[in-house]
């Protein structure tokens, strides 16, 4: 096969994965673990159970048509302020906890850095060149936002425009995170946006056990100087790997779950619901949730 086909058939493949693993299906298609191995999730408080109200799927729907950025004017912002009139906070929820189905820990290791910083980690990862991801990459992708965010979003790992702007959450999954973040009365500079791997793979495709091993210990210290109340993991990827679990991410996510004492919420990444938008609403269910435990309160009109 000429290696541009295959190329076009391995991304496609990959995007089937990542779907699958959306849908929770990964475990069985993956790594061939039989569904009944696969635990049922503990349930976890139910905060609001509010649909996404329409004029913001239509907004979204705009987005995906669009790489502007969306103004303080769009119709996000105003879901901002009816949207989360109907949100109520929730209780101090307890957090599941999932089983560990990976033979190691990828954090047994990890080690704590003293007096450690965001400019400390990025001085150590340097001009990486521990992975093979390094050889396609433009630019290292390290992360954005507020250093002191109480809110810390987790992503898989850069795509093309990310690659070419160095910054997390740029492209189109990215300015519908934002109307996301936005939609929660917050700003994208109050939250802390990084991801699991900090180069882009190529063609997109899922970024591979030894990579996510390589690159994750720098994610974790940044979690750890960050020290977010609430870490929301944006996709499979990013979830199973902070709770090293291979659990399709469909069958927790929406629950409190517990990242080394942090509280952590997982939901679908954005680029899934630009192509599943009847997805938005589960999203929005965890959005509330956590606007709830961190005390955000909706936008006044
Ligand atoms: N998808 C991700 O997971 N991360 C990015 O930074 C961009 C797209």
């Amino acid at each position: 096969m000429d290696p541009s086909k295959r190329a076009r058939v391995e991304t496609q493949i990959a995007e089937w994965l990542r779907y699958g693993d959306d849908l929770g299906l990964g475990p069985f298609y993956r790594d061939r673990v039989p569904s009944d191995a696969i635990a049922a999730p503990a349930t976890a408080p139910v905060g609001v159970a509010a649909e996404l109200p329409a004029e913001v799927i239509s907004e979204n729907i705009r987005i995906e048509e669009t790489t502007e950025m969306p103004t303080s004017r769009t119709p996000a912002k105003a879901f901002a302020a009816s949207a989360a009139a109907s949100a109520t906070p929730v209780s101090a929820p307890a957090s599941a906890v999932l089983p560990i189905v990976n033979d190691s820990n990828l954090f047994d290791s990890f080690e704590r850095v003293a007096n450690d910083s965001l400019p400390r980690i990025r001085e150590d990862i340097g001009d990486c060149k521990r992975c093979k991801l390094h050889k396609g990459r433009t630019k290292l992708v390290f992360g954005v936002g507020n250093p002191k965010a109480e809110l810390m979003f987790v992503g898989e790992g850069p795509g093309r425009d990310e690659d070419q702007q160095g910054e997390p959450f740029v492209g189109r999954a990215g300015k519908l995170l934002t109307q996301m973040i936005e939609a929660m009365s917050l700003q994208r500079g109050d939250v802390y946006i990084a991801n699991v791997v900090k180069c882009r793979p190529p063609e997109n495709r899922l970024p591979e056990k030894d990579e996510i091993a390589t690159c994750s210990p720098f994610l974790l210290r940044q979690i750890e100087v960050i020290k977010p109340k609430v870490i929301c993991c944006l996709g499979a990827c990013s979830a199973q790997t902070l709770l090293q679990t291979a659990q399709g991410i469909s069958k927790f996510r929406g629950e409190w779950l517990d990242f080394r004492g942090t509280k952590l919420m997982a939901t679908y990444h954005p680029a899934y619901l630009l192509r599943n938008p009847a997805a938005k609403g589960e999203v929005w269910k965890d959005l509330q949730k956590i606007m709830g435990l961190l005390g955000l309160k909706p936008r006044k009109k």
